[in-house]
């Protein structure tokens, strides 16, 4: 381990109260979980449970190693796993259950855990929206076998694309070097493209440029000038990309060393953020996160629901107002073909509703102020 890893991984073991010895770092926190579902020995023909409203990368790690993603449909108030179905879809291949930090809360893990642990079967906890913040006094991502988060440019503090694992089982670390040592390094002209992220994300991206910058970014990343999050590959086909199983780069451990240092104040101001919303929705009879879920909630972003959401998007387009579209989907951003994700929509009734319903409101902005200017505006589409 160089200085400059064993600094990074320090750093981030000290919000998991961890130590670096746990920390496995990645080029994205898909390969993170493509890795620790390798060290686990999943394999053909094996079951891996996940939520029904994920990003598509996640079964798609499922599927490169020929084992079988098995989607559970998500409880309305929390956007996680609907405990009841939970249980019915476990069978004698149920390898693994994976579990969701949902927008920054990961509820009922604990629950998750004991109904895995009754059966025998390991879990992983989706903690790609979750670092910094705690469910119930313990940090997000450590009540599970192991953990994997996202540093890609959206998460809760960015290294432009880049990931990380925490195991803290021995048996399953040692298994995890072993797979590890098959990782490629990151190649010159990768380390190009994430140096134009930076530039990009950093020099002109501000709240005002937001949709211009994003159709350029879209556009840069489509002619491959600009490191993107997804690849064609990984959103149309269960096709392994070439290049896939990429370590981090110095590069990016710099950045995370950087970014993460500001981490600290984002929380609160997410959190502060997230009251203000509630409150506003919750005045106006509209769908709102719940006071009670508040305690553990990061909120990395703010869900809301609408009907007619493109009119809505073009809305906060024409007001500069930075919305996300997580998820889009039940396996964002896929909108057709699902099969190949042994997927139908029609066995996730709340998942697909949501799906279609949901937008979210930024979390990290100084001044609320414009936002709820745009939710005034927005009010005949609220649900
Ligand atoms: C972002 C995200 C991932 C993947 O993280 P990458 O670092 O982009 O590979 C996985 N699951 C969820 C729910 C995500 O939002």
């Amino acid at each position: 381990m160089n200085d400059i890893e064993l600094k990074y991984k320090t750093e981030i073991a000290k919000y998991l109260k961890s130590t670096p010895d746990d920390i496995f770092l990645y080029w994205k926190g898909r390969v993170a979980l493509f890795a620790i579902l390798k060290a686990m020995d999943i394999q053909k023909d094996n079951e891996v449970i996940l939520p029904a409203f994920t990003c598509v990368v996640v079964p798609n790690a499922i599927k490169y190693l020929g084992a079988k993603p098995i989607y559970v449909d998500i409880d309305a108030t929390t956007y996680n796993f609907d405990l009841n179905q939970l249980r019915s879809k476990i069978t004698e291949r149920t390898k693994v259950i994976i579990c969701q930090n949902t927008f920054g809360l990961s509820s009922n893990v604990e629950k998750v855990v004991a109904i895995a642990k009754e059966n025998n079967i390991k879990t992983i906890e989706d903690c790609t929206h979750g670092f910094g913040g705690t469910y119930q006094g313990k940090p997000n991502g450590s009540y599970c076998d192991a953990a994997f988060y996202s540093t890609q440019w959206n998460k809760p503090y960015s290294t432009g694309v880049g990931g990380f694992a925490l195991v803290t089982d021995q048996n399953l670390k040692a298994k995890l070097e072993k797979v590890n040592a098959d990782l490629e390094p990151a190649t010159f002209k990768d380390k190009i493209s994430l140096s134009t992220l930076y530039f990009v994300r950093e020099k002109i991206l501000t709240d005002r440029r937001y949709w211009r910058m994003v159709k350029l970014y879209r556009w840069l990343s489509k002619h491959k000038l600009v490191q993107g999050s997804s690849s064609g590959t990984e959103i149309e086909s269960t096709e392994m990309p070439s290049h896939y199983f990429k370590g981090m780069s110095t590069t990016q451990m710099k950045k995370g060393i950087t970014n993460l240092a500001k981490l600290g104040e984002m929380i609160p101001l997410r959190k502060a953020n997230a009251a203000i919303y509630s409150e506003y929705l919750k005045s106006k009879g509209k769908t709102f996160v719940p006071t009670e879920q508040f305690q553990d909630h990061s909120f990395l972003k703010y869900p809301f629901l609408v009907k007619e959401r493109e009119t809505v998007m073009r809305i906060a387009e024409e007001n500069k107002i930075p919305l996300g579209e997580w998820f889009c989907s039940p396996i964002h951003p896929v909108m057709e073909h699902f099969d190949q994700w042994d997927f139908c929509e029609c066995e996730f009734p709340v998942a697909t509703k949501y799906s279609s319903e949901m937008l979210n409101l930024p979390t990290d902005v100084k001044d609320t102020a414009p936002v709820l200017a745009f939710l005034d505006k927005i009010d005949g589409f609220l649900l």
